[in-house]
């Protein structure tokens, strides 16, 4: 087991309805030095990328990407939920399902911070379906960007994103992929990787 896989079997909580959490150290309270551990370890499996920038969604992929964007000595962006139907023409805009909310958002980044000179890799804590990521690179096709690869904390693999995104050819890079969880019991079965 690596050192998050460790970590998740020993603080993370299998919840009904395929929802694992982890608000304990990656997206509530946040372990500091986990996060450093894991933007290493993004810049290591990256670290021929001509990056350029790091993006990702708010809320929770913030904290994550931030130290990943250190690692590279880039600008982070995120994409922001807005409600707002009224988005001028200054905004780069997506739809994406929230898998834990269960609804559907615009997100958007001002057409200001992402340009068809950038590089980049698009980080998030989770994937499951894939809708986020695939909101993330429709905003990066949108500015004319480059999308070097992708990194993800904790994918699951039960679910249908990772192939999705591996089947549109990007490098998808996830530090654990869950390959069961069972809510009854707790047991996490990992995928050798
Ligand atoms: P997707 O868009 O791939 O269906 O879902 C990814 C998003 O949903 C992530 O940004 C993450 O915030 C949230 N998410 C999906 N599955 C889980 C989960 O099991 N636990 C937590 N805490 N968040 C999840």
């Amino acid at each position: 087991m690596n050192f998050l896989e460790e970590r998740i079997v020993k603080d993370g909580i299998v919840k009904p309805g395929n929802v694992l959490k982890v608000d304990s150290f990656l997206n509530h309270q946040m372990d500091i030095s986990l996060m450093e551990e894991i933007g290493r370890e993004f810049k290591r499996r990256f670290a021929d990328k001509p990056v350029t920038k790091v993006l990702t969604i708010e809320a929770s992929g913030i904290g994550i990407a931030c130290f990943v964007a250190k690692e590279f000595g880039v600008p982070l962006v995120f994409a922001k939920k807005s409600k707002s139907i009224n988005i001028d023409g200054e905004m780069f805009v997506a739809e994406v399902e929230s898998f834990t909310h269960k609804n559907r958002n615009q997100v958007i980044v001002s057409k200001r911070f992402l340009s068809p000179e950038d590089h980049l890799l698009i980080i998030d804590d989770f994937l499951a379906n894939g809708c986020a990521l695939q909101g993330l690179i429709s905003i990066a096709e949108s500015a004319g960007a480059t999308v070097e690869g992708l990194g993800i904390v904790i994918e699951k693999g039960f679910q249908i994103g990772g192939r999705v995104i591996r089947n549109l050819g990007y490098q998808l890079e996830s530090l654990a992929i869950i390959d069961g969880m069972d809510a009854e019991t707790g047991t996490i079965t990992f995928r050798e990787q």
